[in-house]
């Protein structure tokens, strides 16, 4: 155990180590990683009553939507403008986007709370990207980027709540998101890991987290040469994939973001081959 950064931050060396051509992607992993780790938003959660915390794992319905999070905004705030400082010559993309919106905010055309309250409002964000003519992919990634500690925080303090174990579903039950990755561990036990909040939530085996389907001659997995780590199962029913992780064929314990950076290549694999992702990750929705 001991300190989670700590931890993240040995993770990220033996990755780099191992994966020289991904040391540049998790440097900047590395850099948010640290920040984050420092955020402890404070919350004021509404926990749904029992009941309709028991109906929702029964009939399938997530617990909120993602505006319904408790956040911290003011220190999503301070996240947001650290993370702008710590990332911004990445590449050429982010340093642009950057540059205009801290222009924006310096001269109160906009303003850090309001982006961030509006987090889940996709054409309030659009708007952003049009009008300011910033890049939406980066501005998402920089609001997600600066909330998920808040995101994180509120989705723990429900989820110990609910009976994941009936749920069983392809998409998150606190926030209805897709999955970003799949985990298998102990005995082939499947979970997935959501996309928006973190949370992480046991499936099916052999089921189709999007089109549900139980068919296997519709369900099948590939993987790249000599990793038997990772892999990408596919679904010729609804044509969509989602990245795998065998934790049993690691000799670390995977960080979900940095496992799905990490397999970028199979990912265009996948996508080479005529697949779908199932969800995309903010920075490259
Ligand atoms: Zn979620
Ligand atoms: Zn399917």
């Amino acid at each position: 155990m001991g300190d989670p950064f700590r931890n993240r931050k040995e993770l990220i060396a033996l990755l780099a180590g191992r994966m020289p051509h991904y040391r540049e992607l998790l440097s900047f992993y590395e850099k948010i990683y640290e920040l984050q780790s420092r955020a402890e938003p404070r919350l004021s959660i509404k926990l749904p009553k029992q009941e309709l915390r028991d109906i929702g794992v029964r009939e399938g319905f997530p617990l909120l939507s993602r505006g319904e999070f408790a956040l911290d905004v003011s220190e999503a705030s301070a996240l947001f403008e650290s993370l702008c400082t710590a990332i911004k010559h990445a590449n050429e993309t982010i340093e642009t986007t950057i540059e205009i919106l801290e222009g924006a905010f310096s001269i109160s055309a906009l303003r850090r709370e309001e982006l961030l309250r509006h987090h889940a409002d996709d054409a309030y964000l659009d708007g952003i990207a049009r009008d300011f003519d910033v890049e939406s992919g980066v501005l998402r990634f920089l609001i997600h980027a600066s909330i998920l500690p808040s995101l994180r925080s509120h989705a723990e303090a429900i989820k110990k709540h609910l009976d994941l174990e009936k749920w069983l579903r392809g998409y998150c039950p606190i926030c209805g998101s897709s999955p970003l990755i799949a985990l298998l561990s102990g005995e082939g036990r499947r979970s997935f890991i959501c996309s928006f909040c973190g949370t992480e939530w046991p499936g099916e085996r052999l089921k189709c987290p999007h089109c549900e389907t139980t068919d296997h001659t519709k369900l099948h997995y590939f993987c790249a040469e000599e990793d038997e780590g990772h892999r990408v199962d596919v679904c010729d029913n609804c044509n969509r994939y989602i990245k795998t992780v065998d934790c049993r064929k690691l000799d670390y314990e995977p960080d979900p973001i940095l496992e799905d950076v990490t397999t970028i290549h199979l990912d265009i694999l996948a996508t080479e081959k005529g697949f779908l992702r199932l969800s995309s990750p903010s920075f490259r929705r």
